[in-house]
């Protein structure tokens, strides 16, 4: 049974920045204003992600890696109107079987903080135990891979998993202006390097734009906005002008507050900018799309970045109209 949750989590969890996606929105769930990350050896030795939300009550420590049961839907129906990604409560039990997982954590009522060991989705001999803390929790994630070799050497170098995990906490950064974030990428013998730092608090996510890509690319964007009744969705975010430069392509995609990948929409981004952009020229766009919940497929496991609705096409086609009339009025 623990290969079988092993293969099970390994398909789930696939490398240390996809851990990390779900221990953000954990995070998020629990009203974090501060999130900081801690990543070493691009996460595979260690991701720590240390938080200000209101914390995992003691008693819910036993069986907080184990599988559904923290699942906070009861009914098939909830799916629907939480608008949370297809079956939940199972990221905390599927990095427990591909890493050594310790949890420290506080809620406002307790006196002092818990710590708890987990593996192969299981509390670990010593259980819970009392300890210093502030209100919040901390996760640690350690030796990512250590019980397959096989899926740890199919991982890129370390500094690729490191861009990753830097990347999600980017993106997540831009997404949540009003929420701190900060990644430090430790590098030996207790020192640490800030590899991003955002305030919180009043910045708008052009400034955090500003903040992590430059202030010459956040200068130029442009705001953008659909809405629409029929099929019912809102689309808000910002698109570089034709006159930037880009290396690659971006589109940092946001549904229903959840980081996605939806490669025809990427694809449709990509198609209005390409009659515009001289050659080896790049668009960088931001979109925050809001769709019924009801309308996401379910079935899509909510750990897989790559995500299926309905009228992907229709509101594909209305995202690509708003934009290149406003390309078109900017001269592009
Ligand atoms: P899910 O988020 O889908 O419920 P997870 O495995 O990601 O499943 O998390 C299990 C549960 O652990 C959450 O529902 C939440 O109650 C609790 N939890 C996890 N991380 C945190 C956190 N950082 N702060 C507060 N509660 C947390
Ligand atoms: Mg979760």
């Amino acid at each position: 049974e623990a290969v079988i949750n092993r293969i099970a989590a390994g398909e789930v969890v696939v490398r240390p920045a996809n851990a990390l996606k779900e221990l953000i929105e954990n995070s998020l769930d629990a009203k974090s204003q501060r999130i900081n990350v801690m990543v070493k050896s691009g996460g595979l030795k260690m991701l720590r992600i240390e938080d200000d939300g209101h914390g995992i009550r003691a008693e819910d420590l036993p069986i907080l890696c184990e599988r559904f049961t923290t699942s906070k839907l009861q009914k098939y129906e909830d799916l629907l109107s939480i608008g949370t990604f297809g079956f939940r409560g199972e990221a905390l039990a599927s990095i427990s079987h591909v890493a050594h997982v310790t949890v420290t954590t506080m809620t406002s009522n307790d006196s002092c903080a818990s710590i708890a060991h987990y593996s192969e989705g299981k509390l670990q001999g010593d259980g819970v135990r009392p300890c210093a803390g502030t209100r919040g929790t901390t996760l640690m994630v350690e030796n990512m891979f250590y019980n397959n070799p096989t899926r740890r050497q199919a991982l890129g170098k370390e500094s690729i998993e490191h861009s990753k995990v830097l990347e999600v906490v980017q993106r997540y950064a831009i997404h949540y202006p009003h929420v701190a974030f900060a990644c430090r990428k430790f590098s030996g013998s207790n020192s640490s390097a800030f590899e991003l730092s955002t305030t919180g608090g009043q910045l708008n996510s052009r400034d955090v734009i500003g903040t992590i890509w430059g202030q010459n690319l956040a200068n130029e964007l442009f705001p953008f906005e659909v809405k629409s009744e029929e099929p019912p969705f809102s689309c808000r975010g910002f698109a570089s002008n034709p006159n930037h430069s880009a290396r690659s392509s971006t589109l940092i995609l946001f549904i229903n507050n959840r980081l996605v990948d939806c490669a025809p929409l990427k694809r449709a981004v990509e198609a209005v900018y390409q009659p515009v952009l001289p050659r080896h020229q790049h668009p960088w766009v931001y979109l925050a799309l809001d769709v019924d919940p009801a309308t996401i497929d379910v079935n899509v496991h909510p750990t897989k970045m790559e995500v299926q609705f309905l009228h992907e096409e229709i509101i594909s086609q209305r995202i690509q109209e708003t934009l290149s009339s406003q390309l078109r009025t900017m001269g592009g």
